[in-house]
């Protein structure tokens, strides 16, 4: 019989919220009052919701407060805690960067030689400029970085940039970039056996949530001599599904692609003669 119940961490409210959420919907969990409160049972799997600012996760799923946690990677490198990734989860990408006055002129990171740079993640700078021997004062602050250099604090930023329109309107342009980032899952290195059962089981959907999110269910009709050329276009997960048409000559060839080779895959296919195409999003998929 199950006693133990796995607890994790997500942001409370912030970029992170609503795919955190997301995911464990689409994984099939149910979380009890809708999840706003600081903590939500779930109702039909063993697993209990954490609400916290993300800054905190690290902190939490070290001490085992929580198990596991999902925040980006930025938050769990700055915070350099005794815990693990397990998987990376494909949202909230962005990259923290260095940064600069418009009007400045940008060589090389040997710019930052006795600047002073204001950001919130110290840590991550100070590691970074300490790798290319660069002596810089680094300032923190906890929120509005990209103002700093308007109003005289500092010469330069290191901050979360996602599409640098940020940077941009506030004067400022992108020169260097320390580490990309998206949101993962952590967890505490010792887990209960019973408690990483209940993770696997849970790693087990996320990564059939995450594959069906990549990939399509693709339709089309060819004629019979097309076929050999548009299988080789579409391996499929095994081969193509081959399904002869009422009209002579002709069959229906079912399959799965790639989203990333989506629209080359289809250009292949017209020119090997597919008509018909239909493509169709894909739930889940166990493979
Ligand atoms: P909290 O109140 O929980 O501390 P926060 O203000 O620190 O929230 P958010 O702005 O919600 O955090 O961002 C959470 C995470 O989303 C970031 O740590 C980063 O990994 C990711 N992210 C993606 N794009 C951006 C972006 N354009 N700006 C800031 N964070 C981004
Ligand atoms: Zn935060």
């Amino acid at each position: 019989m199950q006693t133990e119940i796995l607890k994790i961490a997500i942001q409370k409210s912030g970029r992170l919220s609503d795919s955190s959420k997301k995911l464990l919907k689409e994984c099939g969990i149910k979380i009890k009052n809708g999840g706003g409160k600081l903590l939500s049972p779930a109702t039909n799997f063993p697993i209990q919701v954490l609400n916290l600012r993300d800054d905190d996760i690290p902190q939490y799923v070290e001490d085992g407060i929580a198990d596991i946690g999902i925040l980006g990677e930025n938050v769990v490198l700055e915070a350099n805690k005794q815990v693990e990734i397990v998987t990376r989860l494909g949202f909230a990408s962005c990259r923290l960067s260095l940064a600069v006055p418009k009007s400045d002129t940008y060589t090389d990171v040997s710019f930052f030689e006795g600047k002073k740079v204001a950001t919130s993640y110290p840590q991550i700078l100070g590691d970074y400029l300490q790798k290319n021997q660069i002596n810089a004062e680094i300032h923190k602050i906890s929120g509005s970085v990209e103002i700093a250099p308007s109003i005289g604090l500092a010469d330069a930023v290191c901050d979360i940039v996602s599409s640098g329109s940020t940077l941009f309107s506030n004067g400022l342009k992108e020169v260097e970039v320390i580490m990309k980032s998206e949101a993962v899952l952590i967890k505490r290195p010792q887990l209960s056996e019973e408690k990483q059962s209940i993770l696997d089981k849970l790693l087990f959907r996320i990564q059939a949530v995450k594959k069906a999110e990549s990939s399509k269910y693709i339709l089309l009709n060819a004629p019979n001599e097309s076929i050999p050329k548009i299988k080789e276009v579409i391996p499929g997960m095994k081969s193509p599904t081959i399904i002869p048409l009422a009209d002579e000559g002709w069959s229906a060839l079912h399959s799965v692609v790639v989203e990333e080779q989506f629209w080359e895959v289809i250009d292949q296919l017209k020119a090997a003669g597919a008509q018909g195409i239909l493509v169709v999003p894909i739930e889940k998929m166990i493979v």
